[in-house]
């Protein structure tokens, strides 16, 4: 029998395309989602549980009753703006959330376990490309809350003996390219959905935070790799794990280019063969000009590769999901 793998999440952007990545790789899977945000539509017809974090009862009684070999993490809210206006929301669902699962997991004897981070986690970086030792220095609660899991990892370690790896994300984008899988959030606040949505005409123009920062043309830099990619390295992780890792590790998940709002939208425009209607607007409080993330440790411990990551990549995937369902997820 094929290893059990939990996908806590499993139902959001990311954890749907790697729930989809595992079984392809041959892992069972068992999506484990409170659909606060998560589609039913992005279960693919995959098992799953509806359980909610912090019901501590049921979580235990899930984790015990299916007894996974190990768990890959992504139930987490994740919108800067929001986690500043209601930071106990934020560690609430994300720090709890993460410690409940942990505990649960110690109870039924499960000690792997693959960690969604983020980039977020580093603040303003001193250097560029970040490398995974560089200062994590959050600049907001999200990344506040996303650094404390990466200690209870460590403290769980540690004490429990649980393995863990936390891939800390840059901008994740995209859609799976067998068309299956795609991105939406509600509401949506993601710079390549919005720009397709203004290009599809769904939306008014597509407002650009500020063109006066220290980049070449302006805009902000951003290093968007693609969710396949991504998804991919969920896997590799996962499998480290089975493989016998031990201890916290960190990687890095980007695609160690950078690319600016202003070519983002260009590539919009030249995958769609539309106008990108934009305006420009005042910058996005807390955003810094430039990220861009080093991926040689993973590329060197994990032998992950970055291969559908090309902005043309990344926004054609993504069209041709909006395309065919301009409303999202059905439910
Ligand atoms: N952005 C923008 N207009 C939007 C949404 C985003 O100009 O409507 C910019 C944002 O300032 C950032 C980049 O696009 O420089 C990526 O933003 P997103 O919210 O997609 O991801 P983040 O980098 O915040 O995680």
């Amino acid at each position: 029998m094929q290893p059990l793998i939990l996908v806590v999440g499993g139902a959001g952007y990311i954890g749907s395309h790697t729930a989809l990545a595992l079984r392809d790789a041959g892992f069972r899977t068992l999506v484990l989602d409170d659909f606060s945000t998560g589609h039913r539509g992005a279960l693919l017809g995959g098992d799953c549980v509806d359980v909610d974090l912090l019901d501590v009862r049921t979580l235990g009684d899930a984790l015990r009753a299916h007894r996974p070999q190990a768990v890959v993490h992504f139930a987490a809210r994740c919108y800067v703006g929001e986690s500043v206006a209601d930071p106990g929301l934020y560690y609430r669902n994300n720090v709890v959330g993460t410690m409940n699962l942990l505990e649960a997991m110690v109870a039924a004897d499960v000690r792997r376990i693959v960690f969604s981070s983020t980039c977020a986690t580093y603040g303003l970086p001193d250097r560029l490309p970040i490398e995974e030792s560089c200062p994590q220095r959050p600049i907001n609660p999200y990344g506040n809350t996303k650094l404390a899991c990466e200690f209870l990892l460590h403290d769980f370690g540690r004490a429990h003996g649980v393995s863990s790896v936390a891939l800390r994300y840059f901008n994740a984008a995209g859609a799976d390219p067998g068309c299956r899988l795609g991105e939406d959030h509600r509401p949506e606040a993601h710079l390549i959905p919005l720009t397709l949505a203004a290009a599809a005409g769904r939306r008014g123009p597509l407002e650009i935070f500020g063109n006066d920062y220290p980049t070449p043309d302006g805009t902000c830099i951003r290093d968007y790799v693609h969710v396949s990619d991504l998804a991919d390295a969920h896997v590799l992780a996962l499998q480290s794990l089975m493989d016998g890792a031990d201890g916290m590790r960190a990687f890095n998940l980007g695609n160690a280019t950078g690319a600016s709002v202003a070519e983002v939208v260009a590539a919009c425009a030249r995958v769609t063969g539309r106008d990108v209607p934009h305006v420009i607007v005042a910058r996005r409080p807390g955003d810094p000009p430039r990220l861009i993330g080093s991926t040689e440790r993973i590329e060197r411990e994990l032998g992950w590769r970055a291969r559908r990551s090309s902005l043309e990549q990344i926004v054609a995937t993504a069209w041709a999901w909006h395309e065919r369902h301009p409303d999202g997820y059905a439910d």
